[in-house]
């Protein structure tokens, strides 16, 4: 049975709760409800014009519910006074189809009727910048190859470690924090679980970094590429699908211990992704990671090729070991939600229907990506992106209908307020001509 807030309140002291819920922009919106308010309010859910976020609504609409998820409260571990709660969106007394979370909770029933569970772990980068965005936070991190670097990592040991502290508090099972690829870049890594419990923890976060890093002064962002020469922030997802408590990726037998199952579902993702990429890589700057130069490292560490191999980072998909894979693809923009449901959608698609990925390369894509024909490349701008989600049938009938319509409407909305921008680099260019 599910907790009953007000209980869990009185025991943990929490005087508020957030109740909130992810847009499908990735936006986190809430309703600050007193202790005293959460029972009629875990019933009801908490009121919002949707218009107001983005859900593709309209101001005419009735009123949007977040009905609090009890199994996905958090209390804030630098705020412990305040417990942060998962909403699912109702309205007019039915789910909102396009509601992110509700996207996700649908595929994974879908797979659960195919007697499977996702898991997933998610890699989050984040830059730590200056509160105006401008530059990385610490001026000092100039290094041409600042991954790894223990001497600037240990300069932000307060804001990492109050991070990390607050995941073993939470029981989410952390195991190591890094300087990254690019100056002013860290990561921190924490256990995989069910996709549904990381989707939230992914959600969440996101918003503890940001909450954390303002308190320290700075402003953390995942911006999939804040700056042009520097490598970007994905998102790595690592997948594996479970059948009666057991890995069903797993085979000893099999080639690079993955089973037929296992090659099947990254078949599926293979052939879906150039349509992913509208979901995992959903802003108009995700387009600079993907497809970029060389960066200052050396290595933009992001794909550009629809291609899969064994340990080697070169690809969009990467084996590093039995029974699972580590989808390279996403970046820090990408929706927690809509992430896992899309790989998971494009997965069964390719069990159902036996896809097969090919054989595997082992060649450094960023030297000798040229020299492999036939497989596809990865969008080049996010209206491609759109197109090319517009056009698959596998994400429109795992994903719905709804979802897909709403999310397109309002993503060419975006790609077109972009397109209205005159940029420097076109008066550069073009004034003279
Ligand atoms: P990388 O080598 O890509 O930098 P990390 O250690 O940063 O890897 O992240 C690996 C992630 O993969 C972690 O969240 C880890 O828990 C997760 N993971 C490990 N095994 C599995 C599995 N079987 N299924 C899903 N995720 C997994
Ligand atoms: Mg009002
Ligand atoms: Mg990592
Ligand atoms: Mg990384
Ligand atoms: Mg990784």
């Amino acid at each position: 049975m599910a907790i009953d807030l007000a209980e869990a309140a009185k025991e943990k002291g929490i005087r508020y709760f957030l109740i909130s819920y992810t847009d499908l922009f990735g936006v986190q919106r809430a309703k600050l409800v007193p202790a005293s308010a959460i029972r009629a309010m875990a019933k009801s859910g908490a009121g919002f014009a949707g218009f107001a976020t983005w859900l593709d609504m309209s101001p005419a609409n009735s009123d949007l519910f977040a009905v609090p998820d009890p199994d996905s409260l958090i209390q804030l571990p630098w705020k412990p006074e305040v417990g942060w709660l998962a909403a699912d969106l109702w309205m007019d007394g039915k789910l909102v189809e396009q509601g992110p979370r509700t996207v996700l909770k649908t595929a994974l029933a879908a797979a659960a009727d195919a007697g499977f569970e996702l898991k997933t772990g998610v890699e989050c980068e984040y830059f730590l910048i200056t509160p105006d965005g401008k530059a990385v936070s610490d001026a000092a991190d100039t290094a041409d190859k600042p991954c790894y670097d223990q001497l600037i990592l240990m300069r932000r040991y307060e804001v990492i470690t109050e991070i990390c502290d607050a995941m073993l508090q939470l029981g989410w099972k952390p195991y190591q924090n890094d300087h990254e690829d690019a100056n002013g870049q860290f990561e921190m890594n924490w256990e995989y679980d069910n996709a549904l419990v990381t989707a939230d923890r992914h959600a969440f976060f996101k918003y503890m970094v940001r909450s954390i890093a303002e308190k320290h002064g700075m402003r953390a962002t995942f911006m999939p590429k804040p700056f042009i020469n520097l490598t970007g922030s994905g998102c790595h997802m690592h997948v594996s699908l479970w059948k009666d408590g057991a890995n069903a990726f797993e085979d000893e037998g099999g080639e690079l211990g993955l089973s037929p199952l296992a090659y099947h579902f990254i078949g599926g993702v293979m052939a879906e992704a150039q349509a992913l990429c509208a979901l995992t890589n959903p802003a108009v700057n995700s387009y600079k990671r993907i497809n970029a130069p060389v960066t200052l490292s050396g290595a933009t560490w992001s794909p550009n090729t629809v291609t899969y191999t064994g340990n080697n980072r070169t690809h969009m998909i990467r084996i590093p070991e039995p029974g699972r894979f580590e989808f390279r693809l996403a970046d820090g923009a990408a929706n927690p939600y809509l992430l896992p449901a899309s790989v998971l959608v494009a997965g069964l698609a390719g069990i159902a229907a036996k896809t097969d990925p090919g054989k595997r390369l082992d060649i450094n894509m960023y030297t000798d990506g040229h020299k492999v024909r036939g497989a596809k490349k990865l969008p080049l701008n996010l209206l491609d992106a759109l197109r090319a989600l517009g056009k698959s049938e596998v994400l429109r009938a795992g994903l719905g209908a709804a979802f897909i319509d709403s999310y397109l409407k309002l993503k060419y909305d975006d790609w077109n307020a972009y397109s209205r921008h005159l940029t420097q680099w076109e008066r550069d260019t073009t004034l003279d001509c």
